[in-house]
């Protein structure tokens, strides 16, 4: 059985693991990339550790599969924007520089896009050729299929859900627009409006909030009701658009299925129309922290 390589390398960590033709990840590893601040670019780390990795097994690889943060081009696998501030790393030719040192064919992709791929692969869009992912975190990362294939737009940039405007008087986003889908609906924007509205004096994160709306907390559930009403606004705008049949939900939050993905569903149902929903699956996604280096493959496997 073929084995690759599946790099995926985000803001703080990169990950990388021995995957198979199967999706089956053998073997991995993972380390910090802002150790330091960023001194050391992110690209030169991740040819570090690279190097280690490779030195600590014996599998044979047949190529190198990238996913990475930031704006890709794909076709120069090269990062070419990022919202907010990663230092030292727009310009980082990640598949020139990769494909030197290693002597491998190299694929580099958007996380996000990535992380559709994997649902695709051997997730819960198994079965699916048109997929709408959003991942809610600091941000909200989005991937759209279409007809079975990743939509990357001219360049490799599609997919920027997050930055779908929602609200032209809405908040100042790291893009430098306003009232942006992820300044609503990622996790981010759920834990200021929980501040906002409680004066919660506590360490407000993801897991708090969901614990009180467990206990029943009652401007808590508000809270979450209304992100989750604006979760779904753009969710119902994207699927008159791509008329998908399985919508997947990632990031830390996804595994809330009673208090997140089921009203969710009942939401986003109540407000497409009828034929839209004939055949339409809202999901959480299945792979979680490995998505990125298995759909970094499958779109390797396919493109080489
Ligand atoms: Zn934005």
């Amino acid at each position: 059985m073929k084995n690759y390589l599946g790099i995926d390398i985000g803001g703080t960590s990169v990950k990388m693991g021995i995957v198979n033709e199967e999706g089956t990840v053998l073997l991995q590893h993972e380390s910090s990339v802002s150790f330091d601040n960023y001194q050391t670019p992110i690209i030169e780390t991740v040819v570090k550790t690279v190097h280690q990795f490779n030195a600590s097994h014996h599998y044979i690889i047949e190529g190198i599969a990238i996913s990475a943060a930031g704006q890709i081009d794909t076709k120069l696998g090269k990062v070419i924007g990022t919202c907010g501030n990663l230092p030292n790393y727009i310009g980082s030719e990640f598949k020139s520089r990769f494909e030197k040192e290693f002597n491998y064919n190299v694929t580099v992709v958007n996380d996000a896009n990535c992380m559709i791929l994997g649902e695709k692969w051997i997730g819960n869009a198994k079965n699916h050729e048109n997929v709408i992912g959003i991942t809610l975190g600091t941000g909200v990362g989005g991937g759209i299929l279409v007809n079975n294939q990743i939509l990357l737009g001219s360049r490799g940039l599609a997919g920027e859900i997050g930055h779908f405007i929602v609200d032209k008087a809405g908040l100042l986003c790291t893009c430098g627009n306003n009232g942006c889908y992820e300044q609503v609906a990622s996790t981010t924007a759920l834990i200021r409006r929980v501040k906002n509205s409680c004066n919660a004096h506590v360490n407000v994160d993801g897991r708090w909030i969901f614990n009180e709306v467990q206990n029943g907390n009652a401007q808590v559930i508000q809270c979450v009701n209304e992100w989750i009403d604006d979760i779904a606004i753009g969710l119902v705008s994207l699927i008159h658009i791509f008329n998908p049949s399985c919508i997947l939900i990632g990031g830390g939050v996804s595994s809330q299925e009673e208090f997140l993905i089921n009203p969710l569903r009942e939401k986003v149902f109540s407000l497409v129309m009828p034929r839209f929903k004939d055949n339409l699956e809202l999901k959480q996604a299945r792979l979680k922290n490995n998505a990125g280096i298995i759909g970094a493959v499958y779109y390797y496997i396919y493109n080489n």
